[in-house]
């Protein structure tokens, strides 16, 4: 399927050590691409796997909540392989805490991440796009990117917030050759939803409202991101393509 091809490709996938991120860089790489693998926690067993399916695989450990590392960041990445065709802005965090407790250092370290990062790395990256006149950037969205979810006011925020800047960007750069995309997960089982997991109650509320009656799993972001890193959507912009075995159509 040379449509779904990503051989030679060279994709930056942040947030890389574990969760949707690992998943995603093997999912890429079992596509054909090499992979740089950004992560503020251990990321070598995602190197090891790629190269163990015979793709180049360098790693990066940055806190990309800091600003200031993100030029630096972009820069080795491009050092590493010549410039950069895949950005994946998965890197993410969650403070769960009611709204009228949620304190500014939560807000702060979500909204740094979540949406800072993604602007300005998109930026970085995307400059040599634009200059080469091609590029994919995708960036994971959530449920909370459409609903508000509970107790999540900045990490709600920062979600709809990835969606404006998808469409944003995607405005100026589609006739540019630079496809941006998102994928908005449903409920996937991660670090991220290990709290709500092992709240009995609340896992089966959920599990019950699922149409397709199971959570999603890491493998499941395999095929969504290969489809947006390749030819095969390349007259998709703007979109956020949602993968949550049917949530939204409750
Ligand atoms: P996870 O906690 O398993 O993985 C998060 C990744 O981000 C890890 O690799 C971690 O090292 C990295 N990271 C955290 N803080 C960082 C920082 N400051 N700088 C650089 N890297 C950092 O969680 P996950 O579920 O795999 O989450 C991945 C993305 O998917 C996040 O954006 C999350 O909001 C989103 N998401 C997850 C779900 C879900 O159900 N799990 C649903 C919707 C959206």
């Amino acid at each position: 399927m040379s449509l779904f091809d990503l051989t030679g490709k060279r994709a930056l996938v942040t947030g890389a050590s574990g969760g949707l991120g690992q998943a995603m860089a093997i999912g890429l790489a079992e596509a054909g691409a090499d992979i740089i693998a950004v992560s503020s926690s251990e990321a070598r067993e995602t190197v090891r796997l790629v190269r163990e399916l015979g793709r180049k695989a360098e790693l990066i450990a940055a806190d990309l909540s800091q600003e200031s590392l993100l030029e630096g960041v972009v820069a080795q990445a491009n050092e590493f392989y010549g410039g950069i065709d895949i950005l994946v802005n998965n890197a993410g965090i969650i403070r769960r805490k009611p709204a009228a407790e949620h304190s500014w250092q939560d807000w702060h370290d979500v909204v740094s991440l979540n949406l800072d990062s993604v602007f300005f790395l998109s930026q970085l990256v995307g400059r040599g796009m634009l200059e080469r006149g091609s590029g994919k950037i995708i960036s994971v969205a959530s449920m909370l990117t459409y609903q508000g979810g509970i107790n999540v006011p900045g990490y709600t925020a920062s979600k709809h917030g990835v969606a404006g800047i998808t469409k944003a960007l995607a405005n100026e750069w589609a006739g540019r050759g630079v496809q941006v995309n998102a994928i908005a997960p449903g409920y996937m089982t991660t670090n991220n939803t290990a709290p709500i997991i092992a709240d009995e109650n609340r896992y089966k509320s959920i599990t019950d409202r699922i149409p397709a009656a199971r959570w999603g799993t890491p493998d499941d972001m395999k095929g969504p991101v290969v489809f947006l890193a390749s030819a095969a959507s390349d007259y998709m912009n703007g979109h956020v393509l949602n993968v949550d075995g049917g949530w939204l159509a409750r």
